[in-house]
């Protein structure tokens, strides 16, 4: 891959004042860019205290970073068929604490888009799992891509991360495409009783590090 083909720059960036159901409020310095290779509306949400990074030694703290992937269901309306909502509200709580950016990735249903992931939720009342799915839609388990999400990092200058990720394949593909991972700490397990089947199957065929009970559910 060429570098000069996938550079991406900060087209505008804003402060918006988020609030979200349990009362948590903070402010994220949201960006957007051009040059993203996938054509979508990307953001990134700056949150808690970057400015403090630079130090007065000019080194800086390596920022926590979580790549968030759109599900419109989860996020929006509080779906509990996945811990999408709940991962993302931890995830801008924790990042606010520490420093850092949230990118907010609009590849929805692990990539195949929304209808199609209302299209497999049908399957998976048939019986099948989330993976089998996508599968037997003629997709892939999981077609996501971090490219965009390195190109958002390093247009912020941001070519070192502490990542917030349970999914080893995110950490992975940023080192891929030229972001360094020094750390990766996990995300909590957010269970009820309607996504347990689901987060079986992404801690069982996904590889997903969760401390998570197979046996139940
Ligand atoms: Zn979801």
């Amino acid at each position: 891959m060429s570098r000069s083909l996938a550079n991406a720059t900060v087209r505008t960036q804003i402060s918006v004042p988020l609030r979200f159901a349990d009362g948590y409020s903070t402010t994220a310095r949201v960006f957007s860019f051009d040059g993203l290779v996938d054509g979508q509306e990307n953001l990134a949400c700056g949150l808690g205290d970057r400015a403090a990074a630079v130090t007065s030694t000019g080194r800086r703290p390596v920022p926590l970073v979580r790549p968030h992937s759109e599900c419109l269901t989860g996020d929006v309306f509080g779906s509990q068929r996945c811990d999408c909502g709940a991962q993302l509200r931890e995830a801008v709580e924790r990042i606010a604490d520490s420093g850092g950016y949230l990118l907010y990735l609009r590849q929805e249903g692990r990539g195949i888009g929304l209808y199609a992931k209302l299209d497999a939720y049908a399957l998976q009342d048939a019986g099948l799992d989330t993976y089998e799915a996508n599968l037997a839609l003629g997709h892939r388990e999981d077609e996501r891509c971090y490219l965009v999400a390195a190109q958002m990092l390093l247009a912020l200058g941001v070519s070192r991360v502490v990542l917030l990720s349970n999914n080893p394949d995110k950490a992975w593909q940023l080192r891929r495409f030229g972001v360094t991972v020094t750390a990766r700490v996990p995300t909590g397990v957010h269970l009820s009783a309607t996504n347990a089947r689901y987060l079986a199957t992404k801690a069982r065929k996904g590889a997903h590090m969760l401390d998570f009970p197979l046996s139940a559910g």
